[in-house]
């Protein structure tokens, strides 16, 4: 029978310090699991400005089972994830940090639950935050509430990227071509039978965080826009809540007008009011501005990523450097 084979799916940017002990602990773990399975790694520089790339032509050079694909520049995370399912060849695919962020060490084990038939796919998902920030874990903590509430898809607390599937879940992930890739999002999406592990948060090896705070807003609004239209329901509620107030409004002005007579007065009032509806105005028109700039960009049909130079497994390769790839 043949060997089945995993593609392990490595997006890297600015990596150069930890891609060799990466490299050394993605080997061990593979050895010990050669009898039944075969690996693919493909690392995917995200446009590296560092010694990343030529890192990975030498891994490339002296190990066959090394494969990458160079972006023409930063894409971000997400389309390295994409470009890397598209471009794999295994029947099982795993996507996963090269910081050691994700323990190789549960490859085995997440191999062997999809391996029995009885899952489709295995997740990883960190049990505490230790080591990070405070407000960083705070405010994660309360965009994955809020985005369960809003968009009513189920992204697991603590979820993290670091996953195994199957071919069949590799395909309806792919099949989501949308320019705007919350991957968390994607996989609670397409459904299939996910089994959860926990493990304990591990610091970085070497190296620092690609994200600053103001990337991880920028990341969290875009998972909302992705996911839900719930936030462009909320003009119309407040609209029609201050059409009621409006309305009761009129009623006591009249009352008093007829009652006490009208000194002017509630200037205030007044100022304030048109200040807070102004306000509430601008915000909506900027909540729909965000939907309509997403679906600018969809409508755009543009590539997730530009490939500049790739290596890649047997049957891919006849296409050569091809300067693009992508979406159907
Ligand atoms: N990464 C990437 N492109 C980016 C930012 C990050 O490919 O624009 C990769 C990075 O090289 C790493 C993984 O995504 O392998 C996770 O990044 P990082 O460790 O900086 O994130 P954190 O663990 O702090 O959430
Ligand atoms: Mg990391």
């Amino acid at each position: 029978m043949r060997k089945q084979c995993l593609s392990v799916i490595v997006p890297c940017y600015n990596e150069e310090e930890v891609l060799s002990a990466f490299y050394q602990e993605i080997c061990r773990v593979s050895e010990g699991l050669a009898g039944e399975l075969d690996m693919e790694f493909l690392f995917i520089d995200d446009g590296s400005k560092d010694r990343t790339l030529p890192m990975l032509k030498e891994l490339a050079a002296s190990d066959g089972r090394v494969h990458y694909i160079s972006f023409s520049r930063n894409f971000g995370k997400e389309a390295g994830i994409y470009a890397g399912l598209k471009n794999s060849v295994g029947d099982y695919a795993v996507v996963m940090d090269a910081d050691l962020q994700h323990p190789p060490e549960y490859l085995p084990e997440m191999y062997r639950s999809l391996a029995s038939g009885e899952f489709d796919c295995v997740a990883m998902r960190r049990v505490d935050r230790t080591g990070e920030g405070k407000i960083r874990s705070f405010f994660s903590r309360c965009f994955y509430r809020l985005n369960r509430k809003i968009s009513g898809i189920d992204i697991v607390q603590g979820a993290t990227d670091y996953r195994m599937m199957t071919r069949q879940v590799v395909d309806a992930v792919l099949s989501m071509s949308e320019y705007n890739r919350f991957t968390k999002g994607i996989f609670a999406w397409v459904g299939f039978r996910t089994k959860w592990i926990g493990y304990h948060n591990v610091q970085r090896t070497a190296g620092t965080s690609k994200w600053s705070f103001g990337s991880l807003l920028r990341y969290s609004l875009d998972g909302i826009t992705a996911f839900s239209t719930v936030p462009l329901a909320i003009s119309s509620l407040l609209g029609f809540l201050f059409c009621i107030l409006a309305f009761l409004m009129m009623i006591v002005v009249l009352v008093k007008t007829i009652v006490w007579g009208d000194p002017v007065a509630g200037y205030p009032t007044l100022i304030t009011v048109i200040l807070l509806i102004g306000g509430l105005q601008l915000l909506m028109i900027g909540i729909l501005g965000q939907y309509f700039s997403k679906a600018y960009l969809e409508i755009k049909h543009r590539p997730i990523y530009i490939a500049k130079e790739q290596r890649l497994a047997e049957p891919e390769k006849e296409k050569g450097n091809e300067a693009s790839s992508d979406r159907e």
